[in-house]
């Protein structure tokens, strides 16, 4: 059993769709664009496979999550996402409560497909929405105005069960005051999740050159945390309080399928440059696939996996991994589920100064998180509790 509230991380299933309509200037993720398009009856024929092969891997799992990420997944046909429910169905057992996630982006081509999608099995969709202001969604690259996509939304809440969206604040000349208005809006919608994002700044990207050379401004350091803090405040305030550093939801709303990756549970990723983490004979193991489609189409068709990547974790790995995704939740961390994982003990030394300094604290005698004050500095949290 696993939801939102019982604290069991769950088993999910990860699907990397790896295509987009043009690439945004700030994205650094493995999305590639193809004006001719793709083979997508080649595409789900390698979906197939390599989800049989995840499922001879680590056989007898029920799968309690299943999230469709990419890339822009809402470009797939709904016949492709039904084709890859069904393997997944054909190869585990499903929890007939399973939470099915799609990521879309909120144009009218997408909204059309949604009856598609939820006969296909999705029972929530993720929207990419970004902005409710048409300069920004400009500047970030994007293909929708504000206008179509709250006509998204509204064809997407009243088609699925959930509906989560997503905004990029902390963006280029972005004032408190801007944001503040532009997130009542956004609460105002009524969706019962939402995904705030600090725009950051990745190397090699578009947006890195331009930063780099002075021609794009992101806010300084004091703006940058009073844009956090009116985040968290206004949220919490709606009934939307953070559960994960850029997380929000009424309570019970929260995604379970990123609750199995910051619980440390166990996930397959499927798909070009998808990650995965799956425990094979009692051994926590790493595995991601090849990042080029057409290469991975290939590497499927001839080894009925893409795998570029299929190693045991140490402990020490191990370790850290749970301290970077554990601490990222407000719930924070079990220790003694740290214990039992990695065969040691945090020193209770530096949690007492870290508590000391008012970066995390203790819930009952075996939980630690963050504080409020912590989260603006996570980084620095993790990799003293990690050291
Ligand atoms: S739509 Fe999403 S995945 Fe595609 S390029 Fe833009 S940010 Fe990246």
């Amino acid at each position: 059993m696993s939801d939102a509230t019982s604290g069991e991380p769950g088993f999910g299933v990860y699907v990397h769709w790896p295509f987009c309509a043009s690439k945004c200037p700030y994205c650094d993720f493995n999305s590639h664009v193809r004006h001719k398009g793709w083979d997508e009856p080649r595409f789900l024929a390698a979906f197939r496979r390599e989800i049989a092969h995840m499922a001879a891997l680590a056989p007898g799992r029920t799968v309690s999550s299943i999230f469709f990420g990419g890339g822009t997944p809402s470009l797939m046909l709904p016949e492709t996402v039904a084709g890859i429910l069904d393997a997944i169905g054909g190869s585990w057992e499903v929890d007939d409560a399973v939470e099915v996630t799609l990521e879309a982006n909120p144009t009218s081509v997408e909204a059309d497909r949604f009856r598609g999608y939820r006969a296909a099995g999705i029972n929530r969709v993720s929207l990419g929405v970004q902005s409710l202001h048409d300069e920004a969604l400009k500047q970030l690259g994007r293909l929708h105005t504000a206008e179509e996509a709250l006509k998204a939304l509204g064809v997407a809440t009243a088609t699925f069960e959930r509906v989560s969206f997503d905004l990029i604040y902390a963006r280029p000349d972005q004032t408190p005051d801007a944001w503040r208005d532009e997130l009542a809006r956004a609460l105002a919608l009524g969706t019962d999740h939402l995904s705030l994002y600090q725009l950051t700044i990745e190397e090699g990207t578009p947006y890195w050159g331009l930063h780099r050379d002075g021609k794009l401004k992101t806010p300084d350091e004091a703006t940058a945390r009073a844009l956090w803090d009116l985040t968290q405040e206004t949220c919490e305030a709606a009934g939307l309080p953070a559960y994960e550093i850029s997380n929000h939801a009424r309570p019970g709303q929260e995604s379970r399928h990123n609750l199995v990756y910051w619980r440390y549970g166990e996930y397959a990723g499927v798909g070009p440059g998808a990650h995965g983490r799956l425990i094979v004979n009692g051994a926590r193991r790493e595995l991601s696939t090849e990042r080029n489609p057409e290469l991975w189409a290939s590497a499927v068709e001839a080894d009925g996996a893409g795998l570029v990547m299929n190693e045991p974790l140490s402990l020490e790995s191990q370790a850290d991994e749970f301290l970077v995704m554990g601490l990222r939740l407000t719930e924070g961390i079990d220790l003694a589920r740290f214990h039992r994982l990695c065969g040691r003990r945090i020193s209770d030394r530096r949690i007492d100064d870290l508590v000391m300094d008012g970066m995390v604290e203790r819930v009952g005698r075996d939980r630690l998180r963050v504080t409020p004050e912590g989260f603006p500095v996570l980084d620095a949290v993790v990799a003293d509790l990690a050291s």
